[in-house]
């Protein structure tokens, strides 16, 4: 069988795990690599997700890629359109337009042992062959409808945050939310300057904090693209962070105590903010403060303050009819606009990967992550999926930090091992099942009896703890995800070239 490929390297997805990918194959001089992209543009979850009052909660210095300055931003935290401008600009400033193909939607791979390449389906049925994959997927990829019995009845609008209808006229109109996590309350304040009246539905409360937010001027933003400032300024957000996990994770099995009082900090802090006995109550969350990915707004509480404009429902949602959202105290809440603020599907059985992707002997990721437990080798490679790196969106990855410091680890790691299977002229690079397997239970054993697996985070929903009840993200600093990634030992891997092993063909 031919030994030619379409690409050297397919890269998945034109967001900024693929971005920062391409980048870093193109500062290792490896130029024969395609970026597919199921959008019809490029920039991924900020491509996707434009409904009103969309930003960041994360300083654009920090919320940039590394090798480029976040420059032109209005704010401190910098709203959606501008991210997503900033990412058109990268894509140019590297040349990387010519290597995007939009409008690609990857339906499954398919590792062939007898080539040592993947076999890539397209959503048209066409194959692509390439001897690497890099799918950097995101990880709010898959919107989630709520599971609420009745959801397709309703006759009116219904719109999911993340596939926002702009056409549509939402003004004056009696418009539902449903979902009070971080997207939620950026929304709610938007679709309260417009609404006749709004519903917000809660099921869980959110623990969130004041958003240091102002405007940019132009000498600020200067400063901000001389390269010692930003750096400086990066490397003191990046080392805030990291201490602080490193006083979280010192105490892993000691937080479950002090979690409770942590709460109850918590809740007086919101009784102090909101001033409203009743709204504190429904406001204020049971779980301990960082159960879930904290949040920050200044608008969120004050727009609930508005009450004949605005109402809470905390009552169960028990189905949704025709005319509108039924509770469990029997009343028919009508509405014009159903907004479905319900996140995505995170690591869940049949999303993660969000394609078929079957490697040695056939078997299939998301089968054997069901079966085995979600894994990955530094968050980035599966033992048995040789050839594939996962950039931003492997199981035990994301650090909380920037996401896009997890991409740009990732994205070192997998050019890391690309060049040495160039360098041993290895066609075939898997990590070692014992490498994969420490890794494994390196994750298990640290967040062991933690307060996300513990009471203090019961009823908190959050998506930190997949599905089979271990934790998702990766339980370390940055510091140590930026290590891992850049140093692994080469000895992990497994290098063989079509005629046999290759692995001591060079040492690294
Ligand atoms: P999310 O955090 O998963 O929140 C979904 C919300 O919908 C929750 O309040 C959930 O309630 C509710 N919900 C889901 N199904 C429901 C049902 N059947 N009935 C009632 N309520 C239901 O999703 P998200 O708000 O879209 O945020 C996802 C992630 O996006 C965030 O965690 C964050 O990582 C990212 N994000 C980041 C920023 C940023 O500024 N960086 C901004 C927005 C989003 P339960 O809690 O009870 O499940």
């Amino acid at each position: 069988m031919s030994n030619k490929t379409d690409y050297e390297v397919l890269i998945v997805g034109a967001g900024f795990g693929g971005i920062a990918t391409a980048i870093e194959l193109r500062e290792a001089g490896i130029h024969d690599f395609a970026l597919l992209e199921k959008h019809d543009g490029i920039g991924g979850t900020w491509y996707a997700n434009r409904y009103p009052g969309i930003a960041v909660d994360i300083p654009a210095v920090f919320y940039s890629l590394s090798r480029m300055p976040f420059t032109n931003s209005s704010r401190f935290f910098p709203p959606g359109h501008e991210i997503q401008q900033y990412i058109e600009r990268v894509v140019d400033a590297y040349g990387l337009r010519p290597r995007i193909r939009l409008n690609t939607r990857v339906e499954g791979a398919r590792w062939d042992e007898s080539t040592h390449l993947w076999r890539v389906t397209l959503g048209d049925g066409a194959e692509l062959t390439a001897r690497f994959v890099v799918g950097a997927l995101g990880i709010l990829e898959v919107p989630k409808l709520p599971d609420i019995p009745g959801v397709e009845s309703f006759a009116g609008k219904t719109v999911h945050t993340a596939t926002w209808d702009h056409d549509f006229d939402y003004s004056g109109k009696r418009i539902a939310v449903i979902g009070t996590g971080a997207t939620a309350l950026q929304l709610i304040p938007e679709l309260a300057k417009v609404a006749r009246h709004l519903t917000v539905f809660q099921r869980t409360p959110i623990w969130l904090a004041p958003k240091p937010d102002f405007d940019f001027n132009p000498l600020v933003d200067a400063a901000m693209s001389i390269p010692p400032v930003r750096k400086a300024i990066r490397g003191a957000i990046a080392t805030g962070i990291d201490v602080g996990l490193i006083g979280a994770l010192l105490s892993m099995r000691r937080l479950p105590r002090v979690a409770p009082y942590l709460t109850k900090a918590g809740a007086a802090m919101y009784k102090l903010w909101l001033r409203d006995d009743e709204l504190s109550e429904k406001l204020t969350p049971t779980y301990a403060p960082g159960c879930k990915r904290p949040s920050m707004s200044n608008e969120y509480f004050w727009t609930f303050k508005q009450k004949d404009r605005v109402s809470l429902i905390t009552e169960k949602i028990v189905d949704i009819t025709e005319r509108g959202v039924r509770t469990a105290d029997g009343v028919e809440h009508e509405i014009d606009v159903l907004v479905c603020a319900t996140g995505f599907r995170v690591c869940e059985r049949g999303f993660a990967p969000v394609f078929t992707v079957h490697g040695e002997n056939g078997v299939e990721l998301g089968d054997y992550w069901h079966e085995h437990g979600y894994h990955a080798y530094q968050g980035v490679s599966a033992h048995g999926w040789p050839n594939l790196f996962l950039v931003g969106c492997g199981p035990n990855t994301i650090v909380p930090s920037s996401i896009l410091v997890t991409i740009e680890n990732n994205a070192a790691h997998a050019r890391r091992a690309i060049v040495e299977a160039r360098k041993r002229g290895a066609t075939k690079l898997d990590v070692t099942k014992r490498a994969y397997d420490d890794f494994a239970e390196f994750c298990l054993n640290r967040t062991e009896g933690s307060m996300w697996l513990t009471a203090p985070c019961a009823g908190s929903n959050t998506y930190y703890v997949n599905y089979q009840g271990e934790l998702a993200i990766r339980p370390t600093t940055a510091m140590n995800q930026w290590w891992g990634n850049r140093h692994f030992p080469f000895r992990d891997y497994e290098f063989t070239g079509r005629i046999g092993a290759v692995d001591r063909m060079t040492v690294g």
